[in-house]
């Protein structure tokens, strides 16, 4: 009798053993690297280069400067056309990373941000210096909205909604890095958003569009730092591949993506935002480290954003952007068109 309930402990703490096998090892083995108790970190960045400590950004607060104001030239998109073209492909700079990209009859527009400040207040924070090129009512309907990160900079709640309230009979899809799809529910977008861990995918129809990693962080209020995910896009359509590098600093990250998708025939990468380089090396790439992203990820045509628009974002003179580009582009010995800027509101046609 004894000898029986020994063996039935045995088989017991034999299956016990098993369970903690199976779901411990399991848990460990399929939680990615990035995802931590403590939130989201990047792939090459260590962990405590995540967050500023207060005094650093005290120090910056303290020691910048202002930037001086420049005017930029602004054109005026052909609205008539770009409301009506569902055959040509055109790419339209709306401002800092807001792109409207038209192609095979699909409309996508990358970070959208229509409104005057990228702040949570509509009295204070980085004003916007040039003005979107076009107004909310101007856009062409879109199908899909693509967003990198929580930043007041790049995820403007008035535009979100504003885009969906217009669509309303036929909302676009937003795309999001994970995590995300908790703000779209809490402003009323209770359905249509996809949010993607890194190098997962979302299919639509014969398109196919990537979260892919790249190094930054996220912030929207006081307690959230890095609770939820940022990324970037690959969006693959059936005979071209674009690449939204959303807001980044320069990383190893760019040679993994180069490595899975071989090439990209059209990368937006962010040329601005990168002094004082002792504070935002590890977030804001340079000119010249943007023109390492467009070889790394083997880009054939890129096209610098994330300058030139809100004005004491960060603290290098505004137009310096693509002056830097261009000489950095030089320096590589690249043909110049492969890497350019455009003017606020210029529409680019058949790339
Ligand atoms: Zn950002
Ligand atoms: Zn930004």
């Amino acid at each position: 009798m004894i000898f029986g309930i020994q063996i039935w402990l045995r088989y017991c703490l034999l299956f016990i053993t098993l369970l903690q096998v199976i779901f411990c090892s399991g848990s460990e083995i399929t939680k990615p690297t990035h995802h931590t108790d403590d939130g989201y970190i990047n792939n090459y960045l260590p962990k405590e280069k995540m967050s500023k400590g207060l005094a650093t950004v005290f120090k910056w607060r303290f020691t910048r400067n202002s930037q001086t104001i420049v005017d930029f030239e602004q054109l005026e998109p052909d609205l008539p056309f770009l409301q009506s073209n569902r055959s040509e492909e055109t790419l339209t700079w709306i401002g800092h990373s807001t792109f409207l990209w038209q192609y095979r009859g699909i409309n996508i527009i990358t970070d959208p941000h229509l409104s005057n400040r990228a702040s949570p207040v509509s009295f204070a924070g980085p004003e916007r210096l040039s003005p979107p090129a076009l107004v909310l009512r101007d856009l062409p309907d879109l199908d899909i909205v693509v967003i990198s990160h929580n930043h007041y900079d790049h995820l403007d709640k008035s535009t979100v909604l504003g885009i969906y309230k217009k669509q309303k009979s036929k909302p676009p899809l937003f795309l999001v890095p994970l995590g995300m799809k908790e703000w779209f529910e809490n402003i009323g977008i209770k359905s249509g958003v996809i949010e993607l861990d890194w190098w997962e995918s979302h299919q639509v129809g014969n398109w196919k569009y990537h979260a892919v990693p790249v190094q930054h962080w996220s912030r929207r209020g006081l307690l959230d730092t890095n609770k939820v995910l940022w990324a970037g896009w690959v969006v693959e359509a059936p005979d071209k591949r674009l690449f939204f590098a959303g807001d980044t600093g320069y990383s190893k990250d760019f040679k993994d993506i180069g490595n899975r998708f071989k090439s990209m025939d059209l990368s937006l990468i962010p040329i601005g935002a990168y002094a004082p380089r002792w504070f935002m090396k590890d977030m804001h790439c340079s000119p010249e480290e943007a023109v390492q992203i467009h070889l790394d990820v083997n880009s054939k045509q890129s096209i610098g954003m994330h300058w030139g628009t809100f004005l004491n974002l960060t603290d290098e003179p505004l137009d310096e952007p693509p002056v830097r580009l261009q000489k950095a582009v030089q320096s590589k010995g690249l043909n110049p068109e492969t890497f350019i800027t455009l003017k606020h509101g210029e529409t680019l046609k058949n790339l």
